[in-house]
């Protein structure tokens, strides 16, 4: 699996079609749901069928559509791949094919621009992620990129053997000596996930076993690694690698909902006090235009239709005319993934917002400023 950095993403959203049509295809092939080849393809068909009505006479658009089809139907290994994603623009020589070992939205949308909004909260919710499980005798460390596993290290001290069957009168004069031990194997363990933080490097980092030993594993832990600690994981030391990975991407997708949640927070601050914060669509696009977007925030799954600015390249909810320079506009099928890549490409940081009912409140889309 190719890894995707967000040079991928934002050298996407800087492509200049010049003008002309760019096809955007995410397709879910998650063998879970779609046990045939066949069921992908008649997930496709069923897209693909969609959005030729809107081709009509686009031979780019076409040639991209026919590729696309092409690309799915001679198959491709789906044993590790749950979500396909393709940027096409048979005009400007643009061809692109993402797998991802998550599932994504089906889904086709011709603009201007590659769409990339989708991807880019894929790769959001699934950045790099450490989980440290430990008990007094053993410490397992992993790390997780997209729902996958990078790397892991497991490290095993062992307690002298009858120490938990002994009664508490008769071990009394080991126990000191006991717990000398169990305390040196966390202080390994904590190194241990140090020395994976340094080679593998991880945004976060969750923990995971007895309370008590948790609890004294984090004191140990490099201020580093505490500082990107997000939270306790239910997970027995000793559990699959499978229930470890389904554990950790609970946790990423918590920890990455709570961080949309501060963000929206700051928006709406900064909107009710009219200082630096923009909602709805008309003044976020209005601030686009302007380039003083800092952090560009969408609900996820929004769509609506608006209109493109051939000359100047500005976009409006409400066409034909532009504002800006006079010129003749366009209309565009999702005015929001086009502005999702003007802000990329403007490098702006975007955060796509799942389930956020604040920031559906305040139109679904928004803005905090530069100035
Ligand atoms: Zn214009």
């Amino acid at each position: 699996m190719p890894a995707i950095t967000p040079d991928t993403i934002r050298d996407l959203a800087a492509f200049d079609s010049a003008g002309a049509p760019v096809t955007s295809c995410y397709l879910d092939v998650d063998g879970r749901r779609l046990r045939k080849h066949q069921d992908v393809e008649q997930e496709l068909e069923a897209l693909l069928r969609e959005v030729r009505t809107q081709a009509n006479g686009t031979a780019s658009v076409h040639d991209d559509l026919k590729r696309i089809e092409t690309y799915v139907r001679s198959g491709f290994d789906r044993s590790t791949t749950r979500g396909l994603v393709i940027f096409s623009c048979s005009a400007r020589d643009l061809w692109k094919v993402i797998p991802l070992p998550v599932p994504v939205r089906s889904r086709v949308i011709i603009n201007n621009v590659p769409a990339v909004g989708q991807l880019e909260s894929v790769v959001q919710e699934l950045d790099r992620f450490g989980v440290l499980l430990a008990d007094r005798q053993r410490a397992r460390m992993f790390v997780f990129e997209l729902g996958e596993l990078v790397d892991r290290s497991e490290l095993l001290d062992e307690l002298p053997r009858d120490y938990d069957t002994r009664g508490e009168k008769e071990r009394g004069d080991v126990a000191p000596h006991v717990d000398a031990l169990a305390q040196q194997h966390l202080r390994r363990a904590a190194d241990a996930a140090f020395t994976m933080f340094q080679t593998q490097g991880f945004d976060h980092l969750c923990i995971g076993g007895p309370d008590a030993t948790v609890g004294e594993l984090e004191s140990l832990l490099h201020p580093y690694l505490r500082d990107r600690l997000c939270g306790r994981i239910a997970v027995a030391p000793s559990a699959s690698v499978d229930e470890i990975r389904r554990a950790a991407i609970v946790v990423a997708a918590q920890q990455e909902r709570a961080a949309e949640a501060e963000m929206v927070s700051r928006l709406r601050d900064a909107v009710g006090s009219g200082h630096r914060g923009v909602a709805g669509l008309d003044d976020t696009l209005a601030a686009l235009a302007e380039h003083r977007v800092e952090v560009l925030l969408v609900s996820d799954g929004y769509q609506a239709s608006g209109w493109s600015c051939g000359p100047c390249g500005v976009l409006t909810a409400v066409g034909r005319r532009c504002k800006v320079c006079d010129g003749e506009m366009t209309e565009i099928g999702d005015i929001v993934e086009e502005a999702v890549d003007h802000a990329m490409a403007q490098s702006c940081k975007v955060e796509i917002c799942i389930d956020n009912a604040d920031l559906d409140v305040l139109g679904r889309i928004g803005a905090l400023l530069r100035f």
